[in-house]
């Protein structure tokens, strides 16, 4: 080996002192992300007015952005924040579905349109082979089942509606006091019902006569001066009108046919004042080409209320003279009362469904009126019970027209009573005025008669 001279050792630097130190040698970091604050544009104004946001949907602002607006994580806001009109806010009543299949309550064509289908679909669940369907009607052993397009002025089958599709100009009814009494008092001046008053339901407007030609006279003439009528019903009006015997009857009834043109004859009493025979005798004008109905007083399916208020019959007994004058062929319209002493809405509810299930003619509901120098008035007067208010009776008139049958004719949803004789209700809305609150009730809460009604 070569001996390394010592000289050049010291020439070599030592290694260490060349390198630089490393931390030296880095750059600094530059600064690449600016400090935030200066960066963010101040917040801006994303929600949309309160106003125009549905209560429902809480999230209809954006969240604020906490993070600046250059990075995509922040959402932009929504354009679009009025939702269009079927998805706005259930609590808007313009915009809530509509029922049946999303046809409008409002229009009589759809409404008629759910009740055609509704009437089919009952008609062939009775009796598909039999069934008929004819226009708007449907027909099963050749008699007319229903006609649930009967209506279109109002929510129910009115009075005025049937005799306007009935005749071709308005018919009037004359009203008639025959001078009878009733099975249930023993005279004009004893007490029988205890809501009956001393005119046992004769028109106030009658005045004093008892003569039954002069009556008709008057109200003739009435009616053709002041209507223009041409069209008249012989309506037996006053406390119950076969409360004699048949061959009385056939005088009375004929003696006031004859005093004047009649188109038909309309005959009220009472269940327990109806025989086969003068069944027989009313259905018998049929024949003579005048039409005849009978109006039949039940006031409630319920026999303690019946006992209560002094009826005198039973629903037994409303049942049996209903079946004579059906199997008669006879139109009957039922009476009944809502408001009877210590009756609740379901009682009164159910004296409905069981006459619904009669499917009568018509039906005639009165609010329960507490006459002065009645029975009724002295146990109203111990608190024996609460007037029926015009509210109870609207609610409850509603719930009773859903479950009647469309083609049954509403002849009567108020009573009426002298203002003079009348002890309550007392705050009860003008008869014009209650009904035009109870179409629009029916209206808003899109019903209507027989929206319920199952056969
Ligand atoms: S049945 Fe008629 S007329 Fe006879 S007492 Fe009763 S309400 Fe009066």
């Amino acid at each position: 080996m070569r001996e390394v001279c010592p000289s050049e050792r010291e020439v070599r630097p030592p290694k260490r002192e060349v390198r630089p130190p490393k931390r030296e040698v880095r750059p600094p970091k530059p600064e690449v992300c600016p400090p935030k604050r200066e960066v963010c544009p101040p917040k801006r104004e994303v929600c949309p007015p309160k106003r125009e946001v549905c209560p429902s949907k809480p999230e209809v602002c954006p969240p604020k952005p906490e993070v600046c607006p250059s990075k995509r994580e922040v959402r932009p806001p929504k354009p679009e924040v009025r939702p269009s009109k079927r998805e706005v806010c259930p609590s808007k009543q313009e915009v809530c579905p509509p029922e049946a299949g999303g046809l409008s309550p409002q229009s009589p064509k759809n409404r008629d349109q759910v009740l055609a289908a509704a009437i089919l679909q009952q008609c062939s669940r009775l009796n598909h082979q039999n069934l008929i369907p004819f226009g708007n009607c449907c027909f099963i052993h050749n008699r007319v089942y229903s006609n649930m397009l009967n209506y279109s002025e109002r929510p129910y089958y009115s009075f005025s509606e049937y005799l306007k599709k009935k005749y071709p100009v308005k018919a009037y009814r004359v009203s008639l006091d025959a001078g009878f009494s009733c099975p249930n008092r023993q005279n004009r001046n004893s007490s029988g019902c205890l809501f009956c008053g001393e005119e046992g339901s004769r028109a106030p407007y009658l005045g004093n006569t008892d003569d039954i030609a002069e009556q008709i006279r008057r109200s003739v003439a009435f009616l053709k001066s002041r209507y223009k009528a041409k069209i008249f019903l012989l309506y037996f009006q006053a406390f119950s009108n076969t409360h004699a015997p048949v061959n009385e009857l056939k005088a009375i009834y004929d003696f006031a046919l004859a005093q004047a043109s009649f188109a038909e004859l309309i005959i009220s009493t009472r269940p327990d004042c109806l025989s086969p025979e003068k069944v027989e005798l009313i259905a018998s004008y049929q024949s003579q080409g005048i039409d005849v109905s009978v109006e039949l007083g039940l006031q409630t399916s319920h026999n303690a209320t019946l006992e209560l208020v002094k009826r005198g019959h039973s629903y037994e007994d409303f049942l049996k003279a209903y079946h004579w004058l059906d199997d008669a062929r006879i139109p009957t319209t039922v009476h009944l009362i809502f408001g009877l002493p210590h009756e609740s809405q379901r009682d009164m509810l159910s004296t409905v469904e069981r006459v619904a299930q009669l499917k009568p003619h018509g039906i005639k509901i009165h609010n329960l009126h507490i006459v002065k120098n009645t029975a009724l008035y002295e146990m109203y007067k111990s608190g024996e019970f609460q007037a029926f208010s015009w509210k109870e009776h609207l609610e409850t008139l509603i719930a009773a027209l859903e479950i009647l049958p469309p083609e049954t004719v509403i002849m009567r949803l108020t009573c009426d009573t002298l203002p003079a004789k009348l002890a309550a209700p007392l705050d009860f809305p003008p008869k014009a005025r209650f009904l035009q609150i109870l179409e629009q009730e029916m209206t808003q809460r899109n019903t209507w008669q027989g929206r319920l009604y199952h056969h």
